[in-house]
């Protein structure tokens, strides 16, 4: 598939729910893919892509940058605390945002650098064991921290168990964004954008959709 296939299958799915497109941003996966495919991407117009890890990305993105103007580059991967400095200065969105200690840990480091990426909370909404995120019964709760801490709250994010029906979960994660008045929700990947963006999606995540299949899972 290509860009242009799946830019065309998320305007369908906006019309098709009544959406504007404009509400919707597609996040291009680039994880573990071949430089050149990602140099296709950027040379077709595309800006925003999402890294899962923090070394990862730092070894391609200001690169890209120097040939590239205006990207936008998200983390969707789980961040480790002694690299959230790096992650700040190298994204403009977090979407893993998942326990306390992250969150004062960004707040403080906010203060220091005088900016703070968008971010999200990452909600476990499978209530997986191996699955990062905090809990949906959690979730109004750390929403109240994260503002109390005066941080830049975009919105929810998910990422459904593998063998679930995914609307379930996205379902989920918008009635927990709407009862907190957020307005983001990052969900959806390339098997299930367009039900994402049914449920009201924001932020979609496709990564093999657009780019082929990953040699290596990341
Ligand atoms: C890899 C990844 C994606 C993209 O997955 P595809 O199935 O290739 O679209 C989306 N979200 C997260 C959090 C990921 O790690």
């Amino acid at each position: 598939m290509t860009l242009s296939t799946i830019e065309d299958r998320i305007t369908k799915a906006a019309e098709k729910a009544g959406r504007p497109r404009a509400d919707i941003t597609l996040i291009a996966v680039s994880k573990v893919q071949p430089l050149d495919r990602v140099a296709h991407v950027l040379d077709q117009g595309h800006r925003c892509f999402g890294e899962n890890k923090v070394q990862e990305a730092s070894g391609k993105w200001p690169e890209f940058a120097k040939h590239y103007t205006d990207i936008d580059l998200h983390l969707i991967g789980p961040l480790q605390s002694n690299k959230t400095r790096n992650a700040m200065q190298l994204f403009d969105a977090i979407h893993t945002v998942d326990r306390p200690k992250l969150a004062q840990t960004i707040a403080r480091i906010a203060q220091e650098e005088g900016r703070c990426p968008d971010l999200f909370i990452q909600v476990n909404t499978g209530e997986e064991d191996q699955k990062s995120g905090v809990l949906p019964a959690e979730t109004d709760d750390f929403v109240t921290e994260c503002r109390a801490l005066d941080l830049p709250l975009r919105g929810l994010m998910c990422i459904p168990p593998v063998d679930e029906e995914p609307s379930l979960h996205f379902a989920l994660l918008a009635k927990l964004a709407a009862r907190n008045g957020l307005t983001g929700l990052s969900m959806g990947m390339s098997g299930d954008f367009e039900s994402a963006i049914a449920l009201g999606a924001t932020h979609i995540r496709v990564g093999s959709a657009i780019f082929g299949e990953r040699v290596a899972q990341g």
